[in-house]
């Protein structure tokens, strides 16, 4: 069959008008997707067509475009990454007819630019390689993630140089996270035990390490770390579960807040020292400086100090009795047996009086045979009921080497506030009352300011 000229025309001129239209909506396709297209001719570098979207990322026209990169691929890429990037292209699409690499440019104003690259080589009917190229501004994304590398790399750096320091003492180091609630911790003494108590918060693991009477003050110092960035020193007995037992330690801690979110703690570090050899020192030193060595009862200085504070503290609103001590006779054991007996016998009495009296009592030994007890909370039944209770013990029989004797003690009770309302008056008050107690037969107790019992 043939075709007439007119006919022949005709079809040619509607296939060119389909072409045209083809490249319209190739066009339409190029501008509209993310990012740019480049073409450019592998060999020689030289830009063949360059998208609007390129021409977008770079604020240019395709002059200035052209004419900035020297309408040269090559050129655009920034001189430091350029034979590197050229390498790895050529390596691509040599082995995998594509290519995808993410390198910096230099734009029109000397800013730098981050790139994503994914060409594809294209051979054209003449041999010419020819490079279809998607290019694409990932400069935001990159800096967010080359920043994130970089507090990567200083976090790491920092954890190996917390890790040696950690190792380079003895003390005992922790790291507590607050985000995960979970506490590491290291100890070098225990052939570098590193471990880690998840919940720590959670399941208030705080109580499990501390011991009871200073846990209030940890568990403060605690909230304060968490809510605030501060640093701190606290001294307290922790648990060792190696040792099985509490030990007196030094807590130095800090706590860091979030780089960006200021308010928020996002760590508590610190280290804890062993300071219960200082603390036995320092215990043996006031024990040595508060107590009567013989008996192990407060001396006469410590218990005017203690009181006076007692007195400043919770003096106020209730009844409070000073109770003075002092065994009867005493001459006579010391003349008749010798000291040493009279030495037991001062340790004998001073612990019959130590357990007459509460624990939180103060009992001290302020003379020879002269003891001082002040009793807190304690009103007028109180102080004779105690008072008598002693009277009682004391006149058990004592026995000592063999030799057994018949003691007994007489006391003096003064109240606060009726007869006194400082050290000094309660205490001349209730030698007052010994007195009396003395005068009236001893072996028994007086108050003061009273004629009769
Ligand atoms: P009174 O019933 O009046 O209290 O008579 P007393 O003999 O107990 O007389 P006083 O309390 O005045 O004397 C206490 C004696 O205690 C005087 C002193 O020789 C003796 N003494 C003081 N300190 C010690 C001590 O550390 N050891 C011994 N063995 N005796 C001491
Ligand atoms: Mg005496």
């Amino acid at each position: 069959m043939t075709m007439d000229i007119e006919e022949l025309k005709a079809k040619l001129q509607e296939q060119e008008i389909m072409l045209e239209d083809a490249e319209k909506q190739l066009q339409l396709l190029i501008d509209n997707i993310p990012g740019g297209i480049l073409t450019y001719e592998e060999e020689s570098g030289k830009f063949i067509t360059i998208s609007k979207g390129c021409l977008d990322i770079f604020g240019c026209d395709e002059g200035s475009f052209r004419d900035f990169y020297y309408n040269n691929f090559e050129l655009f890429i920034s001189k430091p990454d350029r034979q590197k990037v050229k390498d790895l292209i050529a390596q691509q699409l040599n082995f995998l007819g594509n290519a995808e690499v993410t390198f910096r440019v230099r734009d029109l104003l000397g800013e730098t630019k981050y790139i994503a690259y994914r060409g594809k080589r294209f051979e054209r009917h003449d041999g010419i390689k020819q490079v279809y190229a998607v290019i694409e501004d990932v400069t935001e994304q990159t800096e967010v993630q080359q920043q994130l590398q970089r507090i990567a790399n200083t976090l790491y750096l920092e954890t190996q140089r917390y890790q040696l320091l950690q190792e380079a003492v003895d003390d005992i180091t922790f790291d507590y996270n607050v985000e995960t609630d979970t506490l590491e911790y290291f100890m070098p003494t225990e052939g570098s035990l590193r471990k880690t108590i998840a919940q720590f918060e959670e399941k208030g693991k705080l109580s499990e390490y501390i011991e009871s009477k200073d846990l209030v003050d940890i568990s403060d110092m605690w909230k304060s770390l968490l809510s605030e960035q501060m640093k701190n020193i606290a001294e307290c007995r922790i648990y060792i579960s190696s040792r099985k037992k509490y030990v007196w330690s030094r807590i130095y801690v800090a706590s860091f807040t979030d780089q960006q979110e200021k308010e928020k703690v996002v760590r508590i570090v610190g280290s804890i020292k062993d300071i219960s050899a200082e603390r036995k020192e320092i215990d043996a030193l006031s024990k040595q400086a508060n107590c009567d060595n013989m008996t192990g009862l407060y001396n006469k200085r410590a218990m005017q100090m203690l009181v006076k504070d007692y007195l400043r503290k919770h003096g106020d609103g209730t009844n409070h009795a000073m109770l003075m001590v002092d065994a009867d006779n005493f001459k006579a054991v010391n003349d008749n047996l010798g000291h040493l007996y009279g030495d037991e016998v001062i340790k004998y009495v001073a612990k019959s009086i130590r357990s007459t009296f509460r624990e939180s009592d103060f009992v001290g030994r302020v003379g020879g045979d002269e003891f001082l007890i002040f009793m807190k909370n304690a009103d007028l039944d109180a102080a004779k009921m105690r008072a008598g209770k002693l009277n009682e013990k004391m006149r058990q029989t004592f026995e000592n080497d063999g030799i057994t004797i018949r003691i007994s003690c007489s006391i003096g009770i003064a109240l606060y506030p009726d007869q006194g309302t400082d050290y000094e008056a309660l205490y001349q008050k209730a030698d007052e009352a010994l007195y009396k107690a003395k005068e009236g037969g001893r072996d028994r107790y007086e108050l003061a300011g009273e004629e009769d019992q």
